[in-house]
């Protein structure tokens, strides 16, 4: 579909521009202050949990399989947990260690032992030269920043409809042994939303890495937050890996961040006998156990995988008119003109906008001075470069539905202005 304003004469275009300038003043009287910058769980999402809160109380037993959540012990998770972690993700329990309240700071743990100590009995990542970690992108600006923050090379990996390019990753993970990991967000991919194939994933199990400390960092934040029917599914990696008799290769990373609490839940990481092995004593130094009352809260508040399902049931029941909300609206204000193009999710946080090249930073601040927040433009690329200056994420959970549809209102008005405006700008050239 062909660029709406380029069809414009010029006469035509400055007559838009009046107009979208008249819109932008009535906008700025509004003095809005409204936030679509961050995945956060809108309150009443988080209050489906608090009955959890009941879970505990100076006359619960807490007992877990023999184990004692009040005290001491059971570094790698209370029983219960694990149990649960495990059957969330399909795998053994045995493989599974529920070490902290959130998956970031597992992520850091893993990659701080990795670059200080080592793994797999290579030397330590600091005495490595040119570490270098693949980013496929937009991705998940945290990531990004947890590597960049050891000074480890991001490399970006272009993203496609079915998962990062894996012609581009196999060259890179078989070929280069600086390469030691690429993160991943396999199933409604922040910001994409979009779920990896089960032939990506295959590709993934098969890879044959240069580099013995090479892991796939598999962040599975969105293993059970589906919004609509029939959801995506992803085939269990662990599943490929045995298929092709592979191991030793996968991080999995997960939390109850936004199933239960964010910041105050249990997270796991789920990973081979010998990576598991590594990584429990890897974690011995940092702490004598985690959290297990916590934990304890957790499993008898979400008992097993179908009890979620139906826990996260109500959570889709607040997300998806929200979802609808953005999608529909872009669809009204925007669809006709052919100048950007946005990802319909079935599930996860986010949805991914691309804009003309050039516009994003723009479109950006421009509806940030309108009070309206969005993440920055550029996070969802490794050092906040995004090479065509595109990509903005859109994250709706968290204002109420009549706060979204103000901020869309504002944002579609900032989308036409900045591209109106370009196009002006390139017939001036
Ligand atoms: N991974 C991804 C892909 C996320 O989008 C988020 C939250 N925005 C996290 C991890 C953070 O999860 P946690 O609270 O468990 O650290």
């Amino acid at each position: 579909m062909s660029n709406y304003y380029q069809s414009l004469t010029n006469d035509q275009l400055d007559l838009e521009l009046s107009q979208l300038d008249q819109q932008i003043s009535q906008i700025r009287s509004k003095q809005l202050a409204l936030d679509m910058a961050r995945g956060k769980p809108h309150p009443d999402q988080v209050k489906l949990s608090y009955p959890m809160l009941d879970m505990l109380a100076s006359s619960t037993d807490f007992i877990d399989k023999g184990v004692d959540a009040a005290n001491y012990g059971c570094p790698e998770g209370l029983p219960s947990a694990r149990q649960l972690a495990a059957e969330l993700l399909g795998v053994n329990p045995n493989n599974v260690l529920v070490v902290d309240s959130a998956s970031l700071s597992i992520m850091y743990d893993v990659i701080d032992n990795a670059f200080v100590h080592g793994i797999s009995g290579c030397k330590p990542w600091c005495k490595q030269e040119g570490v270098k970690f693949l980013c496929p992108s937009p991705g998940y600006d945290r990531h990004f920043a947890l590597t960049a923050s050891f000074g480890i090379q991001n490399v970006p990996i272009e993203m496609g409809a079915d998962g990062p390019n894996m012609d581009e990753v196999c060259r890179l993970v078989q070929t280069d042994a600086r390469v030691k990991g690429i993160w991943c967000v396999p199933k409604y991919a922040n910001p994409t939303g979009i779920t990896y194939s089960d032939e990506v994933v295959r590709r993934f199990a098969s890879l044959k890495p240069a580099a013995p400390d090479f892991r796939i960092y598999w962040d599975n934040a969105y293993c059970v937050h589906d919004i609509e029917e029939p959801s995506d599914k992803l085939l269990n990696i662990f599943e490929a890996l045995q298929e092709v008799g592979a191991t030793n290769l996968v991080y999995e990373f997960a939390s109850t961040s936004k199933i239960t609490i964010p910041g105050a839940g249990m997270s796991w990481v789920a990973a081979s006998n010998d990576d598991i092995a590594q990584l429990t004593q890897a974690f011995s130094f940092h702490r004598v156990c985690p959290n297990k009352m916590v934990q304890l809260a957790h499993a008898r508040f979400l008992q097993d995988a179908q009890q979620v399902a139906k826990h996260m049931k109500k959570h889709a029941a607040l997300i998806k008119p929200r979802f609808d909300l953005v999608v529909s609206k872009l669809e009204a204000g925007l669809g006709s003109l052919g100048i950007a193009r946005w990802t319909h999710p079935k599930g996860g946080y986010f949805i991914s906008f691309d804009g003309p090249a050039g516009s994003a930073q723009a479109i950006v601040a421009l509806a940030e001075k309108l009070g309206v927040k969005l993440t920055s433009a550029g996070a969802t690329w490794p050092y906040g470069k995004d090479p065509h200056d595109t990509n903005i994420r859109l994250a709706p959970t968290f204002p109420s539905l009549e706060e979204l549809d103000q901020a869309l209102d504002v944002f579609i008005v900032c989308v036409k202005y900045v591209v109106a405006h370009l196009e002006k700008q390139s017939r001036q050239v």
